[in-house]
C-alpha cells in the first residue's frame, strides 16, 4: 500500500503538527498510510532578522508575505521528492480567492499519493511567489481566516481518511454524508429509550432490506429539507425517485 504524503508550507508549522497528530490521524502516520511535513517558511529567509514579511507596495492595510522564502521553501521541498525519485506534486495554495473545497475535490486529491500546501498569513503572499509555485488554489468557505493553517488542516482531515486503510472500517466512507450527494441519516446507539424518546423500531428489527430502506429516504427527507441544493443532483434509485416525487407531491398539497 502506498504511503500518501503531505507537506505544508507555514509560518506555523507547531500548530499543524499538534493539530493532526492525535486520533485518527495520528494512528495513521504511526502506522506509516500517510506522512506530514511542516516546514517553517521563516527557516529560507535570508534576511538577518528571518524577516518573512513587508508592507504592501501602493499602501493599505497589514502587511504581506514577501516572495522569497515562500519560493525557496518550496523549491527545497521540491528537489528533496526528485531527489527520491517521485514526481512533481501539485502545490496548493490556501486562500479565500480559490475553488470552494468540496468531498468531490478531496476524492480527486486523495488519489494524487504526495501534495505540497501553502499558507498564508497576515494579507496574504506577494502575487509572483504564487505565479512562480502554485498550481491550484482553493478554500474551504466563503469567510476569511487569520492564515491558512486552519484551512489546511481541515483539507488533510478530509483527504487523509480517504486513504485506504485510515479508517479502520472501509465502508465507512461510502455511506456517509456527500455519498450520492446525499446528507446522512440519523444515527442512534443504546439506550433504546432516551429522556422518553425511542430508537426508530425499524433499526431494531434486524431486517436489513428494511433498514437500508429507511435510512435512504431518511438521507433524502433531511437532504430535501436542509441542503435541497444537493438534491439537484443526488444519485436515487427508481423506486427513490417515485418516493421523493410523491413526497414533493404531498407537501404541495
Ligand atoms: N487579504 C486576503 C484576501 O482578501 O483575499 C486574505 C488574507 S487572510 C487574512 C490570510 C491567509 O489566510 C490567506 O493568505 C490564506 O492562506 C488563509 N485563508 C483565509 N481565509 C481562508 C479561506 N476561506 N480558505 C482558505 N484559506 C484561507
Amino acid at each position: 500500500m502506498d504511503r500518501m504524503n503531505f507537506h505544508v508550507m507555514t509560518l506555523f508549522p507547531e500548530m499543524i503538527e499538534q493539530g493532526l497528530s492525535t486520533s485518527i490521524l495520528g494512528r495513521a502516520m504511526e502506522r506509516g498510510l500517510i506522512s506530514l511535513n511542516a516546514v517553517n517558511i521563516r527557516d529560507y529567509s535570508l534576511d538577518k532578522h528571518r524577516r518573512v514579511d513587508d508592507y504592501p507596495y501602493g499602501g493599505g492595510a497589514g502587511m504581506v508575505m514577501t516572495a522569497d522564502p515562500v519560493v525557496r521553501c518550496c523549491r527545497a521541498i521540491q528537489e528533496k521528492i526528485a531527489g527520491e525519485g517521485r514526481k512533481k506534486p501539485r502545490v496548493i495554495y490556501l486562500t479565500p480567492q480559490g475553488r470552494v473545497f468540496r468531498q468531490s475535490m478531496a476524492q480527486e486529491l486523495a488519489q494524487e499519493g504526495e501534495l505540497i500546501f501553502l499558507c498564508g498569513h497576515y494579507e496574504g503572499i506577494d502575487e509572483r511567489a504564487l505565479e512562480l509555485i502554485v498550481t491550484d488554489r482553493v478554500s474551504i468557505g466563503d469567510y476569511v481566516l487569520t492564515g491558512g493553517e486552519l484551512p489546511v488542516m481541515v483539507m488533510i482531515d478530509v483527504i487523509a481518511r480517504l486513504v485506504p486503510g485510515v479508517l479502520n472500517n472501509q465502508e465507512s466512507p461510502e455511506f456517509e454524508t456527500f455519498h450520492d450527494n446525499l446528507l446522512e441519516y440519523p444515527q442512534y446507539t443504546r439506550p433504546e429509550l432516551y429522556e422518553g424518546m425511542r430508537v426508530p423500531e425499524v433499526l431494531l428489527s434486524g431486517h436489513h432490506a428494511r433498514i437500508e430502506e429507511w435510512r435512504r429516504r431518511q438521507s433524502i427527507l433531511r437532504t430535501d429539507a436542509v441542503r435541497p441544493d444537493l438534491m439537484e443532483h443526488a444519485v436515487l434509485s427508481k423506486k427513490e425517485q417515485r418516493f421523493y416525487r410523491e413526497m414533493r407531491d404531498r407537501a404541495e398539497t
